[in-house]
């Protein structure tokens, strides 16, 4: 039935960039067969899923958007993928995203756009719109999304799903394409908060090929998500995710939660986090920064695309031929601003105060979570922009991430989930919980009490 839905609304959608038929329906029939086998199932034995073309997957290829990986299939599963095989998931192919997960929008992928299912005409948010329009347009009821900024959280906001970023080190990142190391998280996106969690538990958890990956149980997410509750908790907002460019139909769903929250017997309280307002700047730099060193492996001479190999040339100048012609506009401007960022004469000023910023977020939630059990915030100041709006306007774009941004820095957890329609322009708006890393189960608790 999924395929069926891929064929017939995919060519407008754009959400995948491959289906792998055969595979999905032999991954089908295998549990089948489990099944009258009188064998045991795991988890989610059958649920298809859309998966973000940023893992690797030894059956497929995976491009990460981009066209100096076109064609290239991995010899070897991600840890993630493995995961999902072993819960018995039937996968259903790679959905589109912006290059190597810079963009707020999917225009930057260099395979063309997703639209929004609400409306084709607008963006279903990044990078990971593939996966949250294969959600909103019932091409999957499960999908995988990566979240560097915000690239889980604001499309699920913008396409009315559900995204969670976990705790930084909760899901393994081996086999994951590094964008910025110290900020990607891999998570996952549901239409409700109760699927959101059953894939939780199923990709979580550690793994000894990630040296970052956290060696803890994961937090009881299923259990929080079927015992939805607020009563007695403190929520907090934050001063500092409001005021100038949020949409007034956004403020107003988000107020309408607040209420709700209070209505099921929270305590709201208001927290003031100074730093937040400089999280864009530190991201910046520290993105590209990271970026930069990351994406070096992309030479010519280790993975997919090789231009101007002709036997007169050096490799570097092969090198150089290839990043030009294999990369976007998006990705060149940040492996350049991370370079500079990065450069000796610019170090301390650049990349070294970006880290102290992020050193001064961190202390704001810890600070924060003395206050209160959970923060509270829109996930993002608009609904979905027009394709072509802010195309070329990368600040404009960049401010997509406002609220998202200082849960990466700092490495906690957070959710989006649909919240209401913004009423000028009839869109679904996201509502943001942010939870202590490791608290995981405190975003579906509240969430599944406000869903
Ligand atoms: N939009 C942000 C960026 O462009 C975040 C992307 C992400 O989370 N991968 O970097």
């Amino acid at each position: 039935a999924h395929l069926a839905r891929i064929d017939a609304v995919d060519e407008k959608v754009h959400a995948f960039l491959h289906v792998d038929r055969e595979g999905a329906l032999a991954q089908a029939r295998a549990v089948d067969a489990k099944k009258a086998a009188g064998e045991k199932l795991g988890p989610l034995a059958g649920v298809p899923l859309a998966l973000k073309d940023i893992f690797t997957t030894e059956d497929m290829p995976t491009t990460v958007g981009s066209k100096i990986l076109e064609g290239w299939i991995p010899p070897y599963d991600a840890t993630l993928t493995k995961k999902l095989k072993a819960a018995d998931v039937v996968i259903l192919g790679k959905t589109n995203m912006d290059e190597f997960a810079m963009g707020s929008s999917t225009e930057n992928s260099a395979y063309g756009p997703t639209g929004n299912p609400w409306d084709l005409t607008r963006i279903p948010g990044g990078s990971g719109g593939g996966s949250s329009a294969a959600l909103a347009s019932y091409e999957a009821p499960l999908a995988i999304g990566t979240d560097t900024g915000g690239s889980i959280r604001q499309p699920a906001a913008v396409t009315g799903t559900v995204g969670v970023k976990p705790t930084y080190g909760g899901v393994s990142r081996y086999g994951m394409v590094a964008f910025s190391s110290s900020l990607d998280q891999g998570g996952p996106c549901a239409r409700t908060v109760l699927d959101a969690a059953l894939l939780h538990e199923v990709i979580g958890g550690h793994d000894p090929m990630d040296s970052t990956s956290i060696d803890a149980p994961v937090p009881p997410v299923v259990e929080a998500a079927r015992n939805g509750s607020v009563e007695g908790m403190r929520v907090g907002v934050v001063k500092q995710f409001a005021g100038e460019g949020y949409q007034a139909g956004v403020v107003q769903r988000f107020n309408e939660s607040v209420e709700l929250l209070k209505s099921l017997g929270a305590t709201v309280v208001e927290l003031d986090c100074p730093s937040f307002d400089l999280a864009l700047s530190a991201y910046y730099l520290i993105a590209p920064s990271e970026c930069s060193s990351n994406l070096a492996r992309f030479d010519a001479m280790r993975y997919g695309l090789r231009v101007g190999d002709d036997g007169t040339r050096s490799a570097e100048d092969v090198t150089a031929l290839t990043r030009e012609a294999g990369f976007g506009d998006e990705v060149k401007r940040r492996v350049i601003l991370g370079t500079y960022a990065l450069s000796s004469g610019y170090y301390d000023a650049y990349y070294g105060s970006a880290q102290k910023v992020r050193t001064l977020i961190t202390q704001d939630f810890e600070k924060a979570f003395e206050q209160v059990d959970v923060i509270v915030s829109p996930t993002t100041p608009t609904t979905a922009f027009p394709i072509g709006e802010r195309a070329d306007d990368p600040m404009a774009m960049y401010l997509a991430d406002l609220c998202t941004i200082p849960t990466n820095l700092a490495g906690n957890s957070a959710m989006s989930l649909p919240c209401g329609l913004a009423p000028e322009d009839g869109l679904p708006v996201g509502l943001q919980i942010i939870a202590p890393a490791m608290k995981d189960d405190r975003l579906y608790k509240v969430g599944a009490a406000v869903e």
